[in-house]
This record gives C-alpha cells, structure tokens and sequence, in this order.
C-alpha cells in the first residue's frame, strides 16, 4: 500500500509515491501546463498505473498546503469543513492557496474514498511565542486584519532538525538548532527544545534573508516613498520586492551558480551581491545566536545550503566569538559536520526532503 504526496501549482502538479510501511519512494513526477487540475490528475493516474498502482486504492494523499494561517498547527485530515477553512485562508496567500486547494478538489474527485490530508508550511512555526509573531503594529491589525509572523518553509526546517536529531543522537526535544533553508526563497530559524521559537520570513515569504529575487528585510518606509517618487503603483512596487529583487537585481542572476563564477571573473556586481547575501545570513546567525539559550547546532539545507561551500564557508568563517569553529578541509564532499573538533556549536549541511517529511506526517497519522 501506498501514500501519495501532492504539491499542486497553478499549472503543474509534482507528486510523489511512496510504500507506506517503508516509506520507500517508488515513483515521481512532474505534470507541467496543465489545463486544469482534474486533467493533472487523470495524467497522473495514468503514471501511477505504469507502477501497477491504482489511485483510488492507495492509503492516503498528503497535500502540501502554503498557508495554514492560525488556525493548522499540525497536518490534518481534510474534510469539508477543513476545505472551507483553507479557502477561507486565500487572502494571506492568494498566490499559492488556491492551486493547493484545487488539487485536494480533484484529488477527491478522483479518489473519492481514500483520505485526504493537509500539511501546511506554516504549521511548523505556530509554536513561536508571542513577542516573536507580533509586529509592533496597532492591536487591531492583528485582531481584525490577521497581520503577525507565520513564517514558511516549516516541513523543511522540522525535516532538517530531526536528521540532525538522528546525526547528533540526541532527541530532537533536547536540541536547539539554527536551521538555514537556503535556496531560490531563503528562511532561518531558531529552534528551541525541538520547536520553531522565531523564523525569519513573516506574514508572507518575503521578510528575512536576502534571497533570488525576493529583497527579505528593508525599510517598510521605501514602499510609501517609491509610490511617491516614482510612477509604480504598489501592485508594481510588490512584483519588484518580489520577482526583481535580492540576488537578481544585485548581482544579475538569481542563480548563485552563476554569482560564484562571475565573482571568480572579478564582476563586482555579482561580489557586491554575494557580499550582501552572506551578511544577511551572518546577521541572522548572530540574532538567533543571542535568542537560544545555548546552540547545539547550525543546519545547512537547500540548494545553496547543500552545495555551495563557498557559501557555507564565508557564513561560517570568524565566527569564534560565538564558539563556531569551521574547518573548510571538512566543507566539500559528503561531510555531514564541517566543524573543527574544538567547536562548541556543530556545523552540518542535511539535503532537505520535503516530500518524504510530508508523507512521513501522513504515515504517522495513518
Ligand atoms: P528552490 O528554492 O526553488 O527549491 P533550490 O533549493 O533548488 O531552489 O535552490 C536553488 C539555488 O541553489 C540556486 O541559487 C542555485 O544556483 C543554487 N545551487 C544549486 N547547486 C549549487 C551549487 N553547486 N553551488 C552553488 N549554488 C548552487
């Protein structure tokens, strides 16, 4: 038997299978430009069959779901109220909310008998405590307008802590980690006893780290003046923060490949970027540094976070002050922890697995 793990996009749906028991991957895929999800379905069915695996028989079909606003701490069986609910959810994530909630749509009609469940990017973090998702904003924006932190990213950053768990062998409820998923979007977060106790994306993903195309943390004051000074509308001025920002706008590419090797050339836009990049990664270690009680260990995951060492090295390097020892002799190849044995704070880089994290809730659950 088997569990399906679904991330449905406007117009693609990536899916995942796996054995239910071992959680071994057995196929997956990618259906791109679809008409409409009912069709990305029905293509995926007939991929399915080509491993003997009939759709409306598997055990379950987790969903990645973007938002989960306040009110999904956890992953959750869907049902009609819960669908109601999600869909209630779609103007904190007007983006992606929809896309999910069409694929659950056709996922039911095509299965109507087996369980649906819901595993929300947001759920992660519900644990932050309140000084660190409120924003110091008028009470009502919160109360009535659901303005606070939720932070995103959160099966990958719970994924990477409990490798690191297994890697360190000590239960994650006894760990406190700083989590960095570095890849096209980028989030820290502070872990504490196990649990997300500060992220660095906020109400939407584009608060925090300088990332690809997105600017992360700026003066909220530069979005009234450019409304101002320049012919944008904040529609406009929003699209910039975030498809024409970070990485792209600095250095000319989003693609940090492409940074590493312009900067290797000398271009000095691509030195000035990388050169940004870092700081802000360094000035989120520092904070989070200064939030935990102790720090056990640092995590590297995504694309950057798994194979740039370049990165991983100019992060991680002067740190002594804060007990972090990096030894880049350990840094490239399939090391797992690139610190010096002398370091009190453990440097590891975990390729993150978001799919296996969302089948991993579903098993649990079933
Ligand atoms: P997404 O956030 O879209 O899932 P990824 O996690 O795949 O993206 O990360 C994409 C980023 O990882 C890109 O900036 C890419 O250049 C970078 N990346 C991938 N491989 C390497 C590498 N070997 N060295 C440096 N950067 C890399």
């Amino acid at each position: 038997m088997s569990i399906l793990v679904i991330n449905a996009g406007s117009s693609s749906i990536k899916y995942s299978i796996y054995v239910s028991a071992t959680l071994e991957l057995i196929d997956h895929g990618l259906i791109e430009e679809i008409a409409n999800h009912h069709e990305g379905f029905e293509l995926m069915r007939q991929q399915l069959q080509l491993h003997h695996i009939d759709i409306e028989h598997i055990d379950a079909i987790g969903h990645r779901v973007v938002h989960g606003g306040e009110r999904f701490h956890e992953p959750t069986l869907i049902n009609d109220d819960v669908l109601e609910e999600i869909t209630a959810l779609i103007p904190l994530a007007p983006l992606h909310n929809p896309a999910n909630i069409e694929g659950i749509i056709a996922a039911r009609a095509i299965a109507p008998k087996v369980p649906n469940f819901a595993i929300f990017d947001t759920a992660f973090h519900q644990s932050m405590p309140r000084h660190a998702y409120h924003y110091p904003l008028p009470h009502n924006l919160y109360t009535i307008h659901h303005v606070r932190r939720y932070g995103f990213h959160g099966t990958s950053h719970h994924y990477v802590a409990q490798k690191a768990s297994e890697a360190l062998e000590k239960p994650l409820n006894a760990l406190n980690l700083i989590t960095f998923h570095i890849g096209n979007g980028a989030s820290a977060c502070a872990i504490q006893n196990g649990k997300s106790i500060d992220t660095s994306m906020g109400m939407t993903p584009l608060e925090g780290l300088m990332m690809g195309s997105r600017c992360g943390s700026i003066d909220p004051s530069i979005i009234g003046y450019l409304s101002h000074a320049t012919p944008m509308s904040i529609d406009e001025i929003e699209t910039m923060l975030n498809k024409k920002s970070g990485l792209l706008a600095i250095g000319g590419s989003n693609d940090m490949r492409t940074l590493l090797n312009a900067k290797e050339k000398g271009d000095k836009n691509a030195i000035l970027a990388i050169d940004m990049f870092v700081h802000s990664l360094k000035k989120q270690l520092g904070a989070y540094m200064a939030i935990l009680t102790k720090v056990d260990a640092v995590v590297f995951t995504g694309g950057i976070g798994e194979h740039s060492p370049d990165i991983r090295q100019m992060v991680c390097e002067g740190l002594e002050h804060l007990g972090i020892k990096f030894d880049n002799g350990k840094n490239s190849g399939q090391n797992r922890e690139i610190q010096d044995s002398s370091s009190m704070v453990k440097l590891l880089v975990i390729p993150t697995d978001e799919e296996r994290q969302i089948a991993m809730y579903v098993q649990k659950l079933l």
